[in-house]
């Protein structure tokens, strides 16, 4: 499983001089944030004062890490970059096509089996490429990632938000999509744009019945949903070195649920002996010589508000646990405000199920605070009113509790253990009944709620709260309970009050595992061939999207003129077309099908200028492409908003559309564009939309002198023969304008390889 302990030692030999580099330029101290920041520069990009939310810059990434969902179209690209290896540590993780529904090993076998071709594909590119394979039942990407190979001061990115997870490590952890992935693999730098900064600061310490989790809780209720978007959060204080390392670790996961691009914390003695007890003790010591460097100046600390742009504070001997919810994270309660706000809202209160563990939830410390109250069960003769489950985040975690005594415990209240994935969090869970679509609620130590997220029942009102407090909900089987003042009945009639959760913060006995699940790459992979049937359905080897044809584009159709919110899930929907996320002709199938048509305001119906007929875009599109006739979509404000999936960008390239022409675009999608070689444009006067009409033929002008900040012009051809001529502007620079000649981004990286 090899830590990387020489290149971690690489960045902490070069980051005292880095940080102080920084520090004179900007004349004050540094956040931690900052810190690690600036130490992960890429060579190519020169040292300056960054204005925060405003300037991009590009980074060196430590290392990368993809889940099975996100690492097929990743790994295919990178299939095409021409590289023999990776250019930094990379892995990827089997853990979100399993299905819970009986138990651990019958839902591992079947998705072993179902899956087989998927997880064979992604075994050998691992092996080829010199990627770490972490199999199916091995664990959660984040988890596996935190017990192996988060460090202080590092920083990586990953194909799946919740890579900030590894902040609980004192790492910048940032998700991203596949193609940035690649990029990286490939040794090509990664931008971002310079973050805000919001500092926490942690007073006091947490007792009796109140977690880590509570503390992201009552951020996610102060920030809300979008309170973090740009920024990174940056903890400290008293309470953050009091709590555990994989508390910081959850505090860190659902910064994802306030859109905050990572949080972290500074280097401690938590930290130090997590790394310890997961076998790392080298990475703490070479932690420890640079210590000074993985937290914050102290001056900072101080003074916080003079560093931060935002800064909350938060006395953890205060915090009363939380329950967020339903449907949103940000929706916080406290627990001692539930009878009142659940009645106020009509919310179910009779808690069907309990469900524990996930990437966010399931350290040493949560199971076995979860088990202190399990054990009372029996104790105080009392019977678990929920279901309840437990999904450990690694094939460690699970041995090292089943070894303790933790899941017999578990096993005696009932309880069910699902396999070291991610099952019931990402709604891969076979829940019996749920296709009824009953009004119920479940609670669980998650990270998202979101209506379906969970079971697909959209009346599924799902509350998230630490391990603890789903336990005790449970065994309760009621959402108003509070553990803190309320008794329970037993089975004798008596009353009776659960004591508050106690555990260790790791196992005294050490972690055990027997098999981990891990395979490590082979030494010199050029020797392994990667097999992709080529009559797979769930595959497909990419061929490089070709180059330019080097003057201007003519002749084009109007595919669709998409009116309002058009975000990626509106372009290349998730869903049932999961499954085809590593098969670029299949799942072009979605295409824009979430896209509203201008003309007649329906979704997947726009009209096809050959036949006259109306139809889905995909199929539309698919005849002009059989005609050989380019096309071009328009779109309005933020289009591509939503996620970073590659997806949708090269559905429309695979399929023959060669321009996207909007009024604005999310960024991220934006540069996905740009990377596979279509024209991203925006227009100049955003009036111009209007002139658009539905049988437009479409010239897009000055491509022969395509130059950075020097406009375009595009023609639109109409129906009785006028036409309309509109500026159209662009932000690519020049090395992206190389990308739009060459035919994407990957060429050029190939070309490089190659010559
Ligand atoms: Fe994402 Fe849930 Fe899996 Fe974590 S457990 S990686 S949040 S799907």
């Amino acid at each position: 499983m090899a830590f990387d302990v020489d290149m971690i030692k690489k960045v902490y030999a070069a980051m005292p001089a880095k940080v102080e580099a920084a520090r004179k330029k900007l004349g004050r101290p540094l956040t931690l944030a900052e810190k690690i920041l600036f130490a992960h520069l890429h060579e190519d990009q020169s040292l300056e004062n960054f204005e925060r939310a405003k300037t991009y810059v590009n980074f060196a990434p430590d290392r990368v890490a993809m889940q099975d969902a996100t690492a097929q179209m990743a790994l295919l690209q990178f299939m095409q970059a021409g590289r023999p290896k990776v250019a930094v540590p990379s892995t990827v993780h089997c853990d979100h096509l399993i299905v819970a529904k009986t138990e651990a090993k019958q839902d591992l076998e079947k998705a072993v089996n179902e899956s087989r071709e998927v997880y064979d594909f992604l075994a050998s590119v691992s092996n080829k490429y010199g990627i770490g394979f972490w199999k199916p039942g091995a664990g959660i990407i984040h988890q596996v990632v935190l017990e192996n190979y988060a460090f202080p001061g590092g920083m990586m990115i990953g194909t799946d938000s919740h890579t900030v997870n590894a902040g609980g490590l004192g790492m910048i952890a940032i998700g991203v999509g596949g193609a940035d992935a690649c990029d990286v693999m490939a040794g090509l730098p990664w931008e971002l744009k310079w973050p805000k900064l919001i500092g926490v600061k942690l007073t006091g310490k947490l007792n009796g019945w109140a977690a880590p989790k509570d503390v992201i809780l009552k951020v996610a209720g102060i920030l809300t949903v979008k309170g973090g978007t740009g920024a990174i959060v940056e903890y400290f204080g008293e309470g953050a070195t009091n709590m555990s390392c994989t508390g910081k670790g959850t505090i860190c996961n659902m910064g994802a649920e306030i859109g905050a691009t990572t949080s972290t914390f500074g280097y401690d003695d938590s930290m130090s002996r997590y790394l310890k007890a997961t076998g790392r003790e080298e990475i703490a010591a070479a932690a420890d010589a640079v210590k000074e460097h993985l937290t914050a100046d102290a001056e900072v600390y101080a003074e916080p508000e003079k560093y931060f742009d935002q800064l909350i504070e938060i006395n953890l001997s205060e915090l009363e646990p939380h329950l967020n919810g339903p449907f949103t994270p940000d929706l916080a309660t406290p627990i001692s405000k539930m009878k009142e706000t659940a009645a106020a809202n009509g919310w179910p209160t009779k808690v069907e199920v309990g469900l524990i563990g996930s990437c966010t939830n399931s350290s040493y410390e949560d199971i076995s605070r979860a088990v202190s109250l399990a054990k009372q069960v029996n104790e105080k003769g009392l019977k678990t009113k929920a279901e309840f489950t437990i999904t450990p985040g690694s094939e460690q975690v699970r041995f090292t509790i089943e070894r303790d005594g933790f899941l017999d415990t578990f096993d005696q209240i009932g309880a069910k253990v699902f396999a070291n994935a991610c099952g019931p969090c990402i709604g891969m869970w076979d829940r019996m009944g749920a296709e009824k679509q009953e009004k119920n609620t479940i609670v669980h130590s998650f990270n998202r709620n979101f209506a379906k997220r969970a079971d697909g029942n959209p009346n599924t009102y799902a509350f998230v709260a630490s391990p603890e407090l789903v336990t005790a909900l449970a065994i309760a089987g009621d959402l108003t309970f509070n553990p803190i003042t309320d008794t329970l009945i037993n089975e004798k009639g008596e009353a009776v009050k659960l004591d508050p959760p106690s555990g260790d913060e790791l196992p005294t006995r050490g972690f055990a595992v027997d098999d981990p699940g891990f395979q490590a790459p082979a030494a010199d992979g050029s020797g392994i061939s990667v097999e992709v049937s080529p009559t797979s359905n769930r595959l497909q080897l990419l061929d490089p999207f070709p180059a330019w044809e080097g003057t201007d584009l003519k002749g084009l159709k109007l595919l669709i003129k998409a009116k309002g919110k058009c975000t990626t899930d509106h372009i290349s929907m998730a869903g049932p077309w999961l499954k085809f996320r590593g098969h670029l002709d299949n799942i072009s199938n979605n295409m824009l099908i979430g896209a509203v048509n201008f003309y007649n305001e329906k979704t997947d119906n726009i009209k096809n200028q050959l036949t006259g007929q109306y139809g889905p875009v995909p199929a539309t599109q698919r005849a002009y492409k059989a005609q050989g006739i380019g096309s071009i979509v328009v779109g309005d404000e933020n289009y591509g908003e939503g996620s970073s999936r590659e997806h949708a960008a090269m559905e429309p390239r695979h399929l023959g559309v060669r321009a996207i022409l909007v009024k604005s675009f999310a960024r991220i999608h934006e540069t996905n564009l740009k990377k596979q070689g279509m024209l991203a444009l925006t227009f100049a006067n955003k009036d111009d939309y209007d002139k658009i009409q539905e049988d437009d033929t479409v010239d897009i002008l000055g491509l022969t002198d395509f130059t950075p900040g020097r406009p375009l012009a595009v023609v639109f051809h109409h129906k009785d023969g006028s036409s309309d001529i509109v500026t159209v502007n662009h932000t690519y620079n020049e090395q992206q304008i190389e990308w739009f000649k060459a035919g994407a981004a990957l060429n050029i990286i190939r070309q490089k390889f190659e010559s």
